[in-house]
């Protein structure tokens, strides 16, 4: 029998249920939550920063640990978030030949790249396959999708080509360069028009790049309780560049505003803050600009957002252009494709209820991108 490893989020639960575990102190604004584990009890205050908690999980590794989690059930504070499922497509209704929907399901044809579903229509008697979104590569969907997994793991272009060679897929680095362009840009155009629901702070910053040999920025606006990646923009400066079109694309994207929008450093932050979030009346956006204290954890979260993409920068000397595909590639490995041990094993989406099926995330985007 397997032990079954419980995620904080059910730890967090389970600590709810325990009488008197969880109580709010008036009088000092906190939540004090008994320790499982030993004598005392861990602090949980709700600040302008999000939650705040004395545990050394969420202290020293930046989680929403489950303390955290047993005060938000106890005390009904949760955020509810609905679940939209992405479902891999599998089935077609229609004849693709005569349109007609008196067809069968008949086995898979075997070719050197796998499986496909075949189809047989009983009205016109033809026989079809469905390779949605790969119908006319000369290289399979596993192969496809291999390649643009290891490339944003980590690997450098060349690395994943010698890699897919051991997998008997002979493509040359710049062949695999094109992949990643064609699918991205579909995925990216497909995944635009579904809004993840986002808390309601977020958090901005800058990354430095190099793009044919000279300096950019990378300006990247996350949600900072799911750690969605909202949206991107790269500029030529740091801190004077004009950044209200990322925080314009931020409204866009998740339909909402932020109660708080947090940001390090950059008057650019707060000009473009003041033209995209700060509004005379209604729910009023508040900016902090975060000072930078010693094992601060809201700082730790972007410093660890920018290590991805700062070890990345050996591997992305081949940018050749602003508007590359890799880094828009990137936002949506991110969100929608890499498991994060923070979340608990989720991915960011996911934590924003939208959920990727199968067993093969990329191919089940691209299916549904090409369907749309
Ligand atoms: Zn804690
Ligand atoms: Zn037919």
């Amino acid at each position: 029998m397997s032990k079954q490893i419980l995620t904080r989020e059910q730890k967090g639960q389970a600590i709810a249920d325990i009488d008197g575990a969880v109580k709010f102190v008036e009088s000092q604004n906190t939540y004090v939550v008994k320790s499982q584990s030993k004598k005392g009890a861990y602090y949980v205050t709700d600040t302008e920063l999000g939650w705040r908690c004395t545990c050394p999980d969420h202290e020293f590794r930046g989680v929403r640990c489950k303390h955290i989690f047993a005060v938000e059930v106890r005390f009904a504070l949760h955020r509810i978030v609905e679940v939209k499922k992405i479902e891999p497509i599998t089935n077609v209704s229609q004849c693709i030949y005569c349109k007609c929907s008196k067809i069968v399901r008949d086995g898979l044809r075997h070719n050197k790249h796998g499986d496909i579903q075949k189809f047989h229509c009983k009205r016109c008697r033809k026989y079809f396959t469905i390779n949605l979104g790969f119908e006319k590569m000369k290289h399979s969907p596993q192969g496809i999708t291999t390649a643009m997994q290891l490339y944003f793991s980590g690997e450098s272009l060349r690395n994943t080509a010698r890699s897919l060679k051991l997998l008997g897929v002979d493509v040359t680095h710049q062949t695999i360069y094109n992949w990643i362009e064609k699918y991205t840009g579909l995925m990216e155009k497909y995944l635009e028009k579904i809004t993840p629901n986002v808390s309601n702070a977020w958090r901005a910053d800058e990354l430095y790049l190099k793009i044919k040999g000279n300096n950019k920025y990378l300006y990247a606006l996350m949600d900072d309780e799911t750690r969605f990646w909202i949206a991107q923009q790269v500029a030529h400066t740091k801190n004077t560049a004009d950044v209200s079109p990322l925080l314009e694309k931020g409204k866009e994207i998740t339909k909402t505003r932020p109660k708080t929008f947090i940001t390090d450093g950059g008057h650019n932050f707060h000009t473009a803050y003041e033209k995209e979030l700060y509004t005379v009346k209604g729910l009023r956006t508040k900016h902090i600009k975060h000072i930078r204290l010693q094992g601060d954890m809201n700082n730790n979260k972007m410093e660890r957002m920018n290590g991805e993409v700062r070890d990345r920068e050996k591997t992305m000397r081949g940018l050749k252009k602003m508007d590359t595909p890799i880094l828009k590639g990137y936002q949506l490995f991110h969100n929608y494709i890499r498991d994060h041990e923070a979340l608990d094993g989720k991915t960011p989406a996911e934590k924003c209820g939208i959920k990727i099926e199968g067993e093969n995330k990329w191919i089940t985007l691209i299916q549904n991108a090409t369907k749309n």
